[in-house]
């Protein structure tokens, strides 16, 4: 059985925490798209957990966890997320992480590039987390990048890495006039940090069809959220990958193989880093109240994340796009202090109401239309059924329930691992 775990939204919906609660069942937890360009926080009992680049199920003891040939891989990002799990207790090798042969490996080149490109553009900058994310997937596409498995054969990694650099440092010093990334430092770099990952590397589509065929359940986490997708999302103020579901069989390493249930992660207000068209937006004393209740801070960069009202055509499009069967319900915990719920029903585009999900400058001129729904004045983090929550509480997700045309089967009420409920 193959189940995908997948962002509705911008990102920020509390993925990651789903995916921590819904492992349970599952033996093999896989990333299929991505880098350390994003994070997920996970509460265990009440023990707070950042992770970048490695799966969720790396928390359940007995789960095999995949990062996909979709993923691009800071290799010394990977090692330090690594050790600072180890250091508190969680047990991490070859038998529990397993890392395609097919993944790109993103060099400190990638982060300079990005970094160069962040600086060049300055107030025009898309608000990249300069991890390199886009460049390396860039040399992917150019058919340049360096993957896993030249780790494991030193003379194709060193002719490989000729041939990246020469190209490279083209840009970097005759584009950027920056100094040349050196062979052998990379080299060294490359040694330093692969060298341990060597009994890692496998061929992740033989690993998972081997598993398939054992009657295990396998679960897909995304990383980003549908309207960070390079193609479907916000271009291009997106990520650069494909954040959606029916891309992770193929970022897993079982392109044949079809999903049998898509779970959307949804949040009940809207947020998003970076720039961008973020419709919905609030400002002033009314954004800091939700920011500071939501705790709207990235996890991987700690930037303030921009927040707004639950949005309508957004949210709608999200799960059409990701194909979602049912959905997950995020914070919703976060509204008890609200005395009414704002929420973005509507874009005005050009004088006129819509509910679709416009992109280019139809996107960019969009205005929010905004009605209130009663709120429940109480806290509700304490709630473990659905009929233990306040009316208010249980209409407004009736509402969106309604509003984005898709079941909401768990509803999330903190961030502990048993803060939900199952309706
Ligand atoms: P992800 O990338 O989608 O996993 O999301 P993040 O980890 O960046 O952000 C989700 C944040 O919300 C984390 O700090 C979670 O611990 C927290 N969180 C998740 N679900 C809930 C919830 O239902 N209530 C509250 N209060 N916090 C939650």
């Amino acid at each position: 059985m193959l189940t995908a775990i997948v962002g509705i939204n911008w990102g920020d919906e509390g993925k990651g925490r789903m995916v921590d609660l819904l492992s349970q069942g599952y033996e093999v937890v896989c990333r299929y798209q991505g880098g350390n360009n994003a994070g997920h926080t996970i509460y265990v009992q009440g023990e707070k957990f950042v992770l970048n680049l490695l799966p969720s199920g790396i928390l359940r003891r007995g789960v095999v966890n995949v990062l996909g040939p979709g993923m691009v891989v800071d290799i010394a990002h990977l090692r330090a997320e690594m050790e600072r799990l180890a250091g508190r207790g969680v047990s991490i090798g070859p038998d529990n992480l397993k890392i395609s042969s097919r993944a790109c490996i993103c060099l400190p080149a990638n982060v300079r590039q990005d970094c160069l490109e962040e600086d060049r553009l300055a107030g025009a900058k898309f608000g990249s987390t300069r991890r390199g994310i886009g460049p390396i997937y860039g040399d992917k596409y150019m058919k340049k990048a360096l993957r896993m498995e030249d780790l494991l054969d030193p003379g194709r990694l060193r002719r490989q890495l000729e041939r990246l650099l020469d190209w490279k440092n083209l840009l970097l010093e005759k584009g950027y006039g920056a100094p040349a990334e050196q062979l052998e430092e990379t080299l060294g770099w490359l040694a330093q940090n692969g060298d341990p990952l060597k009994p890692y590397i496998c061929d992740t589509g033989l690993l998972l069809e081997d598993a398939l065929k054992a009657g295990k359940q396998v679960l897909f986490e995304a990383q980003l959220g549908a309207l960070r997708d390079i193609d479907y999302g916000i271009y291009p103020y997106t990520s650069s990958s494909t954040t959606l579901a029916a891309y992770a069989p193929i970022g897993a390493g079982i392109p044949g193989r079809k999903l049998d249930r898509v779970v959307g992660v949804m949040k009940a207000y809207s947020s998003c880093v970076g720039e961008g068209p973020f419709t919905c937006e609030l400002f002033g004393p009314e954004a800091d109240a939700l920011r500071e209740a939501g705790g709207e801070y990235g996890a991987a960069t700690g930037r303030p994340r921009r927040v707004g009202p639950f949005d309508i055509p957004a949210s709608r499009y999200g799960v059409r796009v990701q194909g979602a069967d049912e959905l997950a319900l995020t914070k919703l915990d976060v509204l008890s202090y609200l005395p009414e719920i704002p929420v973005c029903t509507r874009y005005l585009v050009d004088g006129t109401a819509r509910l679709d999900f416009p992109s280019g400058s139809a996107l960019e001129e969009a205005k929010p239309v905004v009605e209130r729904l009663p709120g429940w004045g109480c806290g509700i983090g304490g709630c473990r059924r659905w009929q233990d929550l306040p009316e208010a509480a249980r209409r407004y997700v009736e509402y969106l329930e309604d509003a984005v045309n898709c079941p909401i089967r768990y509803v999330s009420v903190g961030a502990d691992r048993e803060d939900y409920l199952t309706r």
